[in-house]
């Protein structure tokens, strides 16, 4: 199948995040691309480099505000006296109603949910072929292709309209779905991440034209907490076209795929006739992050179950942390999905 990937993907480069009160290095690491390129390859991906579809498209997902704030906040910080070589924030607003500040300190606040996802020189740059990677991903759907995965890093399922975090600053999944729908498709979202996509959710939970669907680790005591809890079924129009499935810790093959066949038949329910997979490898037993207990096998038996849907698949990857099988988890489920 064809993939899609853009060499300025590299650039961004975060070094801290802090875990539990500790300041660690950054898991999002570009050593990732190489391990995930290789494992597309050896499932027969031919990769190319995305077109350039402009800021609509992402535009059409994310407030300008925001993306202004994106596109300039390196450079802003870069006059703070004494100031860090990452854009981290250290205050946030009680409310995102509360007012919007001038300062890069206070929007700093305003627009990361928490210090994963930090901004350097190349943060923007790499965010936004990542995104351009998704759209090229849907623009080849469009064009008949029956599916493609895309190497989108940095990932996006965290990112709200106008919210990064845990790793994400542009949501390349909605902005596929949103691309797909404005060429009139139905698409819908199915999120396999170990955490919920909450800001996929977010982005769409006032809206029935596009279905999102997570199976994820529960969040009652696992990132990102306050979202991805079963009751969140969607509000107004979007009532009911939500859906959360929170799976026990350590969930191991048998019963994620179990409940996958739940995530599948809603999906068949509402109509789809295109289907955006965000693809998270961070299910994997030895995933650093350590919520769910998929195998490499499993990966593959999961990749098979979603090509059973039989329409039109964008396979967009998310997390999945350096670990010596990500490649092979890959190649596992593009193996799975392509032979079945
Ligand atoms: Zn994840």
């Amino acid at each position: 199948m064809k993939a899609f990937f853009d060499d300025r993907q590299w650039h961004h480069d975060p070094k801290h995040f802090m875990s539990n009160g500790v300041v660690q290095p950054n898991p999002e690491q570009p050593a990732r691309i190489e391990m995930l390129h290789s494992g597309a390859v050896s499932a027969g991906c031919r990769f190319e480099a995305p077109q350039d579809a402009g800021l609509g498209p992402i535009a059409a997902i994310h407030s300008p505000e925001y993306l202004t704030f994106l596109q300039n906040i390196y450079k802003r910080w870069q006059y703070i006296d004494g100031g860090g070589e990452e854009v981290i924030p250290n205050i946030h607003p009680a409310n995102r109603s509360d007012s919007y500040p001038r300062s890069a300190v206070g929007q700093a606040g305003y627009h990361q949910a928490d210090t994963a996802c930090p901004i350097a020189e190349g943060t923007w740059e790499a965010a936004y072929w990542s995104a351009q990677s998704a759209i090229s991903g849907a623009d080849s759907l469009i064009d008949g292709g029956q599916s493609a995965y895309v190497l989108s890093r940095p990932p996006g399922h965290h990112a709200f309209g106008d919210l990064a975090g845990g790793f994400c600053f542009l949501n390349n999944s909605a902005i596929a779905a949103e691309r797909l729908r404005a060429k009139g498709l139905r698409p819908a979202i199915l999120d396999v991440d170990v955490h919920h996509g909450n800001g996929t959710q977010g982005i769409f939970y006032n809206r029935d034209d596009v279905l999102t669907v997570s199976l994820h680790a529960d969040p009652e005591r696992f990132y990102p907490f306050f979202w991805g809890h079963a009751h969140e079924r969607g509000a107004g129009a979007g009532l009911g076209y939500n859906l959360n499935l929170p799976l026990a810790r350590g969930t191991k093959d048998a019963d994620f795929l179990k409940t996958l066949d739940s995530a599948l038949a809603r999906v068949q329910a509402f109509g789809a006739d295109a289907v955006v997979i965000a693809l998270g490898l961070d299910t994997y037993i030895d995933d650093p992050f350590k919520g769910l207990a998929v195998t490499t096998e499993g990966f593959g038996r999961i990749g098979a179950a979603v090509a059973g849907l039989g329409v039109p698949t964008l396979l967009v990857q998310e997390g999945g942390y350096l670990c010596d099988e990500l490649g092979e988890n890959l190649t596992s489920v593009l193996s799975g999905f392509q032979g079945a």
